[in-house]
């Protein structure tokens, strides 16, 4: 007998799967509800970027979860840029959500972590500056997210931890979790703020300098220590 007050939804179209990520050594994976990045939040690259890395509070921007590339896909050189950027992130995932977190309280809520790259049309950003227009179509398109898989672990990362990324081998980005300005329970704690967290969140959490355009062909490796590495290609 159903429940009148609770009728099956049916949509009336069909649409794609809620994105989702591997977790480490489980056959779950962790759904995807919304992607936060954080921006300038290594003084080396805000200087690299001509700002001045002043302790001003963090800034966000959103990509949407569909951007998200997993499981080691190649990235098909996107559309509409000729300088695509990439940019190695720490990537925390949330499992509980809650507004108005405490940065003491901020461990109850991750559910893990994972390294990324915000990949980013650096053309296209630059030219949104200039004009002041948003910098949506320069961070969020199809594969602007790749992210591998998840390591389950509710504290917040040691900021000893080394976070680096290689393009054919060579080292590009190269720095330690410390070199953060505002660490991720910092971040979690001021995102927080701005509306409730809620499961599924991704959050990125800043690049250190050193970005740099990749072109079709370079293969990639974003790595963090004791997260497993991310491997893939740019295709053309
Ligand atoms: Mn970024």
């Amino acid at each position: 007998m159903t429940n009148p007050a609770a009728p099956t939804m049916i949509h009336a179209i069909a649409v794609p799967p809620l994105p989702t990520l591997p977790i480490e050594g489980e056959h779950a994976r962790f759904p995807v509800g919304r992607i936060f990045c954080v921006g300038r939040n290594y003084a080396d690259h805000a200087r690299e970027m001509g700002a001045d890395p002043v302790r001003e509070l963090p800034f966000f921007f959103t990509k949407a979860p569909t951007a998200l590339l997993t499981d080691g896909a190649d990235l098909v050189y996107p559309p509409m840029t000729a300088n695509l950027h990439h940019e190695v992130e720490m990537v925390v995932a949330i499992a509980t959500g809650g507004s108005h977190i405490a940065p003491v309280d901020v461990a109850g809520h991750i559910f893990g972590h994972a390294v990324g790259i915000d990949f980013t049309r650096r053309d296209r950003q630059d030219e949104a500056k200039a004009a002041r227009r948003p910098w949506d179509m320069s961070k969020s398109f199809d594969g602007a997210a790749p992210v591998g898989a998840l390591v389950r672990g509710a504290l917040p990362l040691s900021e000893e931890r080394g976070i680096a990324l290689s393009v054919d081998g060579g080292v590009r980005q190269s720095a330690r979790l410390g070199d953060m300005i505002w660490n991720e329970a910092e971040l979690i704690a001021e995102l927080s703020r701005w509306q409730p967290l809620a499961a599924g969140d991704l959050i990125f959490t800043g690049t250190p300098a050193g970005v740099a355009a990749v072109a079709a062909g370079a293969r990639l490796l974003a790595e963090v220590d004791g997260l497993p590495p991310l491997a893939f290609a740019i295709c053309g």
